[in-house]
């Protein structure tokens, strides 16, 4: 008698194409086998596993999320950076974690803990220990600025304030810290190539190119790598120059912008349920009101981004809003131009191979079982994503209903 599961549902996405009448075998924290019925031995002898009406796919993998924040309409940023201690934060990120997972949400690049420390390294060590569910992780830890141009600001300089991030500058200061942050545990290094410097005032870059390319240097050698905050042409082009690997917002990215993009591998992660959400939060009754000139300028940069064939991560910077609606994102890359099927090969094996979540995003004889089960098609309607109904992460099934 064989201790494998044999998954039926009704048709199967498996990272990069839909097939109809496709099963799946998993056998403890491996797919087995991927394909018809009929191509299968012994299918009698497995324990099955009746998934109708459903769609099998891999396992999310959200591009860019802040597991130690909360929506801004709850609490501002600069009170969860000030107010919130980091012990309240973590508990906070405990109950995120679960929500991600639940929402099939098996994978996650955490971009920041955004004034929380390392706590989102020890974060990810409770998930990897089994203290608590939640997603495989690749964490940012503190993330890294230029001096001077990240908040909370607006103090006086006599009052010493938690920042946001580490601040450096130059070129030895940049590397030690990437150093440090590796050393502690961060999986990946994030930088802000360009930030406001001060309330109100549009973005300017933040690094010279010879810090941004150094904290590259310094991480790859690490075997690691950088990602980059970064919103405007001289920015963005900084961080291309400088070698990251992927440009997190990117708004302001123009036709020639994204083609340099293109043309270095760097991938773009547009997070446009942040801006999104923002609008919201400010009062854009969404639906009813016409568009406001940031989602209006997002639109056609992201359409911009898409003309171009720059590789499009999945990741709405979840965490500014509610975690769990990771599937906003996907509703959003659609209603802004994408086809579903592109917006799902984001989200799964295109964001496995640009992230490095290795032997993930695929459902493929030998690949890892992070496995989740939709309600009806989300290819002909993206929306059905909401409807994660079943979800395995590493063979072990979290939710069944
Ligand atoms: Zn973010």
């Amino acid at each position: 008698m064989s201790s494998q599961t044999l998954l039926l549902p009704e048709q199967v996405f498996d990272g990069t194409e839909l097939h109809k009448g496709w099963v799946v075998s998993v056998d403890e924290n491996r797919i087995t086998y991927a394909g018809p019925l009929n191509g299968l031995k012994n299918a009698g002898s497995y324990t099955k596993k009746e998934l109708k009406g459903m769609t099998l796919m891999p396992g999310i993998i959200e591009g860019h999320s802040h597991l130690l924040l909360h929506p801004y309409n709850e609490t501002e940023w600069n009170d969860q950076v000030l107010v919130e201690s980091p012990a309240e934060r973590a508990i906070r990120g405990a109950v995120h974690a679960k929500k991600s997972l639940m929402a099939g949400v098996t994978s996650m690049r955490d971009l920041g803990s955004e004034g929380a420390g390392y706590t989102d390294v020890y974060l990810k060590k409770t998930i990897d220990d089994g203290i608590i569910p939640g997603p495989r992780t690749l964490m940012a830890g503190p993330a890294i600025v230029a001096t001077g141009a990240y908040g909370p600001k607006g103090f006086h300089d006599g009052v010493k304030v938690p920042l946001g991030a580490v601040p450096v500058s130059g070129r030895d200061n940049a590397i030690k810290e990437v150093r440090t942050q590796l050393g502690q545990g961060a999986n990946l290094i994030k930088i802000y190539a360009d930030y406001r410097w001060g309330k109100g005032e549009p973005s300017q870059p933040t690094f010279l190119q010879e810090e941004i390319t150094a904290m590259v240097e310094a991480a790859t050698t690490a075997g690691r790598y950088v990602v980059a905050h970064a919103s405007t042409p001289a920015g963005m082009r900084r961080a291309i120059m400088g070698g990251v690997e992927t440009i997190e917002h990117g708004d302001g990215g123009t036709a020639e912008i994204f083609g340099l993009m293109k043309e270095n591998g760097v991938a773009l992660c547009p997070t446009l349920a942040a801006g999104d959400a923002i609008e919201q939060y400010k009062g854009w009754k969404k639906g009813t009101e016409p568009d406001p000139e940031r989602v209006a300028k997002k639109k056609k940069s992201f359409q911009m981004a898409l003309q171009s064939g720059v590789n499009i991560v999945f990741g709405g910077d979840v965490g500014v809003f509610t975690h769990g609606e990771n599937y906003r994102e996907l509703e959003l890359m659609v209603a802004y131009g994408m086809k579903p099927i592109k917006a799902l090969r984001s989200a799964t094996s295109l964001n496995a191979k640009i992230l490095h979540f290795d032997e993930l995003g695929m459902i493929q004889k030998g690949y890892l079982a992070d496995i989740i089960a939709v309600q009806g098609n989300p290819v002909e309607n993206i929306s059905q994503m909401k409807y994660v109904r079943y979800v395995m992460k590493d063979g072990v099934v979290y939710k069944d209903n």
